[in-house]
């Protein structure tokens, strides 16, 4: 079987800003693995924070030699094959993992989901995300983002009550709150989930940094909201460790190798008693849409990459009145944007 790959500049709607920085253009790189005349396309979207750039990933997907593998229902034997090459690349690897899955589904005539044997039915409401940002500009993204009943919002800076109180002075929506690691002391953190709570937050997305894992756990004890775990939950071995200092964990295929890790991932934190939400990067609907696919089986899904961008070649999974609806095409379903 034979890959290919090329980058494609994804422009967004507004400057995009977290805790950790700030972006205009956010690069992907489109992946077509090609065998017996049938096409999977897959994606990657690298982030900075698990050491990936557009150029590591074509690095990687460059150096990878796909030719030994002559059936890609062989996902298991691939993919680790893919795992093993070289550590981290979790984005490069889940284009790979992407593909495969469109590949088969196609081959096969199905969805995903009905590969999976999951209802479309039961896909839940999307967040929609405000980035960090002037009250002004905040709040013109609040009334844009009218059709979307569930917000998130990214805190984490010293402007964590001004962005507040120009979303407040908007809405009245359920918001949810990721600080992206930014609140650095234990003591500042509850302080901050102590006035959420009484905000209207449904819950709190990594508080505290990662490394800080005792401190997490000190303030889980004493918050008044669930606390959600994303950059301290990248892969499925992460998540025993997260019990009793997390409510749950937030996936993402680009942090965690793709779908056949992210469904493992579903059932252990299941396992361990804990929530189960799938995030997102800046991503086409290549990528959103494959996620997607196992939404059936999230308690929250924050999969508005896509609708973030303006310029995306693709469409897929559309978002109905906040609902993920899936498409029912083969694969991962996707076609060109007109
Ligand atoms: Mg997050």
């Amino acid at each position: 079987m034979q890959l290919t790959f090329r980058r494609f500049d994804l422009r967004l709607r507004h400057t995009f800003t977290i805790a950790r920085g700030s972006s205009d253009i956010d690069p992907v790189m489109l992946v077509e693995l090609e065998h017996d005349g049938q096409v999977g396309l897959g994606e990657a979207a690298p982030s900075g924070r698990y050491g990936e750039s557009i150029d590591t990933v074509g690095q990687f997907l460059g150096s990878l030699d796909l030719s030994r593998f002559h059936d890609p229902f062989a996902l298991e034997d691939i993919l680790a094959m893919v795992d093993a090459h070289r550590p981290g690349n979790p984005a490069a690897k889940a284009a790979v993992d992407l593909a495969l899955h469109d590949w088969v589904g196609k081959r096969l005539g199905v969805p995903l989901y009905r590969l999976w044997g999951l209802n479309p039915e039961k896909t839940p409401v999307t967040s929609f995300t405000i980035g960090i940002d002037t009250p002004e500009v905040i709040r013109r993204k609040v009334e844009e983002a009218e059709p979307y009943p569930l917000l998130k919002i990214k805190l984490g800076s010293d402007h964590d009550r001004e962005i507040m109180q120009a979303i407040r002075s908007v809405t009245k929506k359920t918001l949810r709150v990721d600080a992206n690691e930014g609140w650095k002391t234990k003591e500042v953190a509850l302080e901050r989930v102590k006035w959420l709570e009484q905000e209207g937050v449904e819950f709190v997305e990594q508080p505290m940094p990662a490394a800080d894992l005792a401190g997490t756990a000190w303030l889980r004890e004493r918050s008044p909201l669930p606390l959600i775990a994303d950059e301290n939950c990248v892969r499925v071995n992460d998540i025993p460790l997260l019990r009793g200092v997390f409510d749950g964990i937030n996936i993402k295929l680009m942090k965690c190798t793709g779908l056949r890790e992210a469904m493992s991932m579903i059932r252990t934190a299941k396992a361990c008693g804990l929530k189960v939400m799938m995030g997102c990067m800046i991503e086409t609907s290549v990528a959103i849409t494959a996620g997607a696919h196992l939404s059936p089986l999230l308690d929250y899904a924050d999969l508005d990459g896509n609708v973030l961008t303006t310029n995306d070649p693709y469409r897929g999974v559309v978002i109905r009145e906040g609902r993920l609806v899936l498409p029912d095409r083969p694969g991962i379903g996707v076609v060109l944007s007109a």
